[in-house]
């Protein structure tokens, strides 16, 4: 049996497009594609044969079906051939248990899904790995394409730059000057991406690359390329085999530009269109309040877009005015029962440091997400009866500056923060550190 993919135009127009076409936006109508699959062509193999393929492959050292991503090879790009695949062996990332988190908020089983624990330190390498792939592909098949390029907050950027020259392919980079940590600066500059930092913001760098993309002959990376929603697509398909081949009663997202939530939406319909699963998990999408064009559009019985100029927030990842895939997540949001919840910088900050206490140490935008849980469960939308699953994006590394400056209470929008820790600075002496650690386990 052969399993065949296309992109096809999310408004509807006639017409499929190969998916190792260079193209981006329906030709007729400029909407966005989407990635549809031979659901037929799936269907010959039963959805026990397609449990018991991707449970032997789980992890396995076989390269590639031990990446999380290629261990669903035929559900992602069954026309990419293995030898141009590149993967840094992403995927297959834990899902780990919060329960002090979770007894605080009355919640019963509440899990983490640790993306974030990935090759370059976020889930963007899970769709940047389908990408990349499939221009080694192009590329080996003539197509002249010279490099690579992402606009970026941050994690795009060093997901490319790592894949990119995993692949011996060039990357360009566009960054907004001096709004993203020096850790994500780093990371591309270190995989020798070309980095351009223009003087604007992510919106701005945005519209700059999407130019290039059409003038220059550079490829581009940003989520509006569906491919690497095929990729993204493999969190909801790992969480379901993780749990059993059930799906949780929610999940929370962070969401920016908003590709993640609708990816999220299609590997779990999937899983339900191939009978893997039963039924559907509701999904909250949680924005940064200070930039939050979603929420203002939910809460406005899912209004058109308004396009806002995103204000600075310490979820840097998803300080997003302009959301590409605005129209996407829409559509998975109604079909999913969603909601959208927005988190203040401090509730962000909190809720981040809560669930550092149960071991993690979560990045901002798992933050947010931890924030719209516990104000979803504060309101009694969710409860101790739902098994919930957050999102993790990234790891906390990459943001040691918002990590320090919470617990050395240096935040600019976090006055007081609720679990603040700090050193005790002592004197060699052992009475007075004995004293310290008797207060202190107190
Ligand atoms: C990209 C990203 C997001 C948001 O994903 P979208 O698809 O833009 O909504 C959230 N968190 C982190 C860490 C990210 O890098
Ligand atoms: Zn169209």
């Amino acid at each position: 049996m052969t399993f065949t993919a296309e992109f096809r135009c999310i408004a509807g127009c006639a017409g499929g497009y190969a998916l190792d076409e260079v193209i981006y936006r329906c030709p007729k109508c400029s909407e966005l594609l989407e990635v549809v699959h031979d659901l037929e062509a799936l269907r010959t193999r039963s959805a026990d044969d397609w449990k018991a393929l991707f449970g032997a492959r789980w992890r396995q050292v076989e390269e590639p079906f031990g990446s999380g991503v290629w261990g669903k090879h035929e559900w992602v790009a069954p026309q990419l051939e293995s030898q141009h695949i590149v993967s840094m062996l992403e995927g297959g990332t834990h899902l780990t248990r919060v329960p002090r988190f979770a007894a605080a908020l009355g919640l019963g089983d509440v899990r983490v899904k640790q993306c974030g624990t990935s090759h370059s330190g976020s889930f963007k390498d899970l769709g940047m790995t389908v990408l990349v792939s499939s221009v080694a592909q192009m590329i080996a098949r003539g197509r002249p394409i010279r490099a690579i390029a992402c606009a970026s907050t941050g994690d795009t950027s060093a997901a490319l730059a790592a894949y990119a020259a995993a692949a011996n392919i060039r990357a360009v980079v566009i960054l907004p000057r001096g709004k993203i940590s020096t850790a994500q600066l780093v990371q591309p500059l270190a995989a020798g991406a070309l980095v351009l930092a223009v003087d604007t913001d992510f919106d701005g760098c945005m519209r700059l690359v999407q130019d290039l993309a059409d003038r220059e002959g550079v490829y581009l990376a940003n989520s509006m390329n569906s491919l690497r929603l095929e990729g993204q697509k493999t969190v909801a398909i790992e969480i379901a085999q993780q749990l059993g081949w059930q799906v949780p009663d929610w999940v929370v997202i962070p969401g920016g530009n908003l590709g993640n939530v609708s990816a999220l939406g299609a590997g779990f319909d999937m899983l339900y269109h191939l009978g893997l699963v039963d039924r559907r998990p509701r999904i909250c999408v949680a924005q940064a309040a200070h930039a939050s064009p979603l929420h203002a559009s939910y809460t406005n019985q899912w209004a058109d877009l308004a396009p806002v100029k995103a204000k600075t927030t310490l979820a840097s990842a998803i300080q997003i005015g302009n959301p590409v895939s605005f129209k996407k997540a829409v559509r998975a949001l109604r079909a999913f029962d969603g909601v959208v919840e927005v988190a203040t910088e401090a509730e962000l900050a909190d809720a981040s440091a809560s669930a550092d206490r149960d071991g993690l140490f979560t990045c901002p935008h798992t933050g947010v997400a931890l924030a719209a849980l516990t104000k979803l469960a504060r309101r009694g939308d969710i409860t101790r009866d739902d098994r919930v699953v957050v999102i993790s994006t990234a790891s906390g590394l990459k943001f040691a500056d918002f990590k320090v400056g919470y617990h050395e209470a240096r935040l600019a929008d976090v006055a007081a923060p609720v679990h603040r820790n700090v050193p005790l600075e002592l004197p060699e002496r052992y009475d007075a550190v004995r004293d310290a650690l008797v207060r202190g386990l107190g």
